[in-house]
């Protein structure tokens, strides 16, 4: 009865541990965590947003977003653009080719913002690359056209979530909820999110770049910057072995 308890606690403690959701058990990984975003240059036609003013969008949901969170080496940046004249879903995974393609397509309704999601090229039904891509809703009279800059900046951030690999969470304050309507739209990360991301890219410096990135700008917050020198150390220990030495010769001194 008293190990059920413990058992029972215990489970407790760790019930919420994983509450992120991958978008499959174990979806492609792009080489390392810095990840370039390349927005395609022809204008999405229903939109007035131009493919610039998409790529502005893309460098603040980037730098407010996932670039924020120092446990994992993840370090999107936008990057040279692509040129896909079939601005759609599958030109833009056609064209991904370990990065994230962005454009645009028309959704099936007026009321999805924007949409993502991540794939790979497969040799022998093993993934050899990751595809991730991303479109704004083209769609005629979209939700996206009148929406607010900081939505559609949030919105992105939660796109370019599913196209590293992170699907829906259910904690109704995470970057990755499913938001049906603008009001369940999260303007900032959780620890949710940062646990998907810190799980798909950990930064690790000890792998010296073999499971992390080392370079990853994300990772300076969290280091701890050391004062002092080694000589410094082996100086002190020095002291400190002739000191005992010192002592235990006056000690012995005085015995005989
Ligand atoms: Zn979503």
């Amino acid at each position: 009865m008293k190990y059920f308890c413990i058992i029972f606690l215990l489970s407790l403690l760790f019930k919420d541990v994983y509450a992120f959701v991958l978008l499959s058990a174990n979806p492609p990984r792009f080489p390392s965590g810095s990840i370039t975003i390349k927005v395609n240059k022809d204008n999405c036609s229903n939109l007035t947003d131009t493919y610039t003013d998409i790529e502005a969008l893309l460098k603040e949901a980037v730098d407010e977003y996932w670039n924020q969170v120092y446990t994992s080496s993840i370090n999107l940046k936008v990057g040279e653009n692509i040129d896909v004249t079939d601005n759609n879903a599958t030109a833009l995974f056609n064209a991904a080719d370990n990065f994230i393609a962005v454009g645009c397509a028309e959704a099936s309704s007026t009321n999805t913002f924007a949409a993502a999601s991540l794939g790979c090229s497969t040799l022998n039904g093993t993934c050899i690359n990751a595809k991730g891509y991303l479109y704004v809703n083209n769609k005629s009279g979209s939700v996206w056209e009148n929406a607010a800059r900081q939505t559609k900046i949030a919105i992105l951030a939660h796109e370019l979530g599913h196209a590293i690999g992170i699907g829906h969470s259910d904690k109704s304050y995470a970057l990755m909820y499913f938001a049906t309507n603008n009001s369940d739209i999260q303007y900032y990360l959780s620890e949710d999110d940062a646990d998907a991301v810190t799980f798909l890219y950990p930064d690790d410096p000890s792998l010296l770049g073999l499971g992390g990135n080392c370079g990853a700008v994300a990772s300076t917050p969290g280091t701890k910057k050391k004062n002092s020198s080694p000589l410094v150390g082996l100086f002190l220990g020095a002291l400190i072995i002739f000191l005992i030495r010192k002592l235990l010769k006056n000690f012995q001194k005085q015995e005989t």
